[in-house]
């Protein structure tokens, strides 16, 4: 079954279960400052579960946009090193805005894998919160799963929460065994490690309370029901494959990118990486420019900038040395297109800025290698331990590499990289820009027209709101 038909078939089955299908909503979230990105389901429905909303549908289904680069979610560095993390993913779900709360959450949930998708059972592992005996009672009389394989965890795994503030609430998972070829060693097991043997699949949040700035939570005024399951993870399991990089989600981009640069997938683990990286950031990369996010220097776009250059990096690990990214977010659209409409109206305008971003900076990015590598060679030889802050911060001040592209490289070579220097150094520069901008009247668009200037866009430029936005995070 390809992820096209797995989406589809959840979609439907929720729908026959009296569920309004509703449409993705954009990463940048609507009139919402606390958040970076959407980065779940729940997202765009906030309002509902807080009862600050009511809409004509108290259930509803959708495959949601999600971006887990910066804030509470963060992915970005899991791209690559685990078998199930990306920065953009979907997110199948079903909602109750203060409709069925757990036992028919449960009971959706185990029909749709055990008998639309036929998983096998005895591969199926629940985890539960510490003292939710409710959750664990109902999932040995409603889906028959046998106590000893229903585990109790803490809050760090079974308490989800959007961000700092928000509806949250206890919430019990679906794990799925890989196979113990798969497993990290005779430690491993659920709650005991982090590897890809017991496959987080599916999280439903018994969605119960609002968090407030200082952590107290009051009860929502119903409770309702929020569900999690990545679409590229339960294709990896339909599809028998150990990573979602072997789903045909991944494998078309990444045989594109592959012949490209002339090398062959599953030879050698570092070209393997890097594409893995660059097809994961290519996806993110076609579906945050349609969502109006631009390359900039802060918020957002300084986000999108960061997943354009460590792309070109990975990109000329494998020896692919002419502008080539545009290529593959294009490749994205060819494959995507059909469910997200938004990346073909689009897809001119993707490549521009995907193209003038690469383009420029491959002409800083060998000199900052350069400059990089001796500065590591030098470190190695004396046997020093950090990347100094200072060369950081030069490398991004005069070369444009972004931090993760120091500590990627840094690395491969076995050394850290000061980042409270790096920090400290980027503090200073930005209070710098900032008193060098006082007085000059709205903040705002002061911000604003600095960024196109650098960009060099002038009159077809859209995406006014979207970069006002940006300005407020940083
Ligand atoms: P993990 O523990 O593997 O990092 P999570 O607990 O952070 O996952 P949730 O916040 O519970 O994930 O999100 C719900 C579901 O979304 C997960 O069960 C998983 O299927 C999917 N998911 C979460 N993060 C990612 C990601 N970075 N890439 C792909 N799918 C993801
Ligand atoms: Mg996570
Ligand atoms: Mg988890
Ligand atoms: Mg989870």
């Amino acid at each position: 079954m390809n992820a096209a038909e797995i989406r589809r078939k959840f979609l439907d089955y929720f729908e026959r279960n009296g569920h309004a299908v509703v449409g993705s909503s954009p990463l940048i979230p609507k009139d919402d400052p606390t958040l970076l990105f959407t980065n779940a389901g729940m997202v765009q429905f906030k309002r509902l579960f807080l009862g600050q909303e009511r809409r004509d549908y108290s259930r509803a289904t959708t495959s949601q946009k999600c971006l887990r680069v910066g804030g509470k979610h963060n992915d970005l560095e899991n791209v690559g090193r685990t078998a199930r993390h990306h920065t953009f993913f979907e997110m199948l779900g079903n909602f109750s805005f203060g409709d069925y709360f757990k036992e028919d959450a449960i009971r959706y949930c185990w029909e749709f894998l055990t008998e639309e998708l036929k998983l096998p059972k005895d591969r199926l592992y629940i985890t539960i919160y510490n003292d939710d005996d409710e959750a664990g009672e109902l999932w040995q009389t409603v889906a028959g799963v046998p106590a000893e394989r229903i585990y109790r965890l803490g809050e760090k795994d079974n308490f989800w929460s959007m961000g700092d503030t928000g509806p949250c609430g206890p919430c019990s998972e679906v794990h799925f065994d890989q196979g113990e070829h798969v497993g990290c060693g005779p430690e491993c097991g659920i709650g005991k490690c982090d590897c890809d043997r017991y496959l987080e699949i599916w999280n439903l949040v018994f969605m119960q309370y609002d968090q407030a700035e200082d952590g107290t939570r009051t009860p929502l005024p119903r409770p309702s029901i929020d569900t999690g399951m990545g679409l590229e993870r339960i294709a990896a399991v339909c599809q028998g494959v150990a990573s979602n990089y072997e789903t045909d989600l991944f494998q078309s981009i990444i045989s594109y990118t592959a012949d490209l640069a002339g090398v062959k997938y599953r030879e050698n683990e570092e070209i393997d990486t890097a594409l893995q990286v660059v097809a994961d950031h290519s996806r993110a990369i076609a579906f945050l420019i349609p969502d109006q996010v631009l390359p900039s220097n802060e918020g957002r776009g300084y986000i999108l900038r960061r997943l354009i250059r460590r792309a070109c990096r990975f990109g000329k690990l494998m020896g692919l040395t002419d502008s080539f990214l545009w290529k593959t977010a294009s490749r994205v659209v060819d494959d995507m297109g059909d469910h997200f409409a938004e990346l073909r109206e689009s897809r001119d305008f993707m490549i521009e800025v995907v193209r003038g971003e690469e383009e420029g900076f491959a002409k800083t990015l060998d000199k900052g290698l350069e400059m990089l590598e001796a500065e590591l060679g030098e470190l190695k030889a004396s046997k020093a331990g950090q990347v100094p802050g200072e060369t950081a911060f030069k490398l991004y001040d005069t070369y444009g590499f972004p931090i993760d592209i120091v500590r990627d490289v840094a690395e491969r070579h076995g050394i850290g990289v000061d980042e409270t220097g790096f920090d400290a150094l980027m503090k200073e520069q930005k209070s710098r820009s900032k008193a060098a901008w006082k007085g000059s009247g709205d903040k705002d668009v002061a911000t604003v027209f600095h960024t196109l200037l650098e960009q060099g866009v002038t009159s077809e430029f859209t995406g006014y709101e979207a970069m006002a936005d940006q300005s407020e995070i940083t």
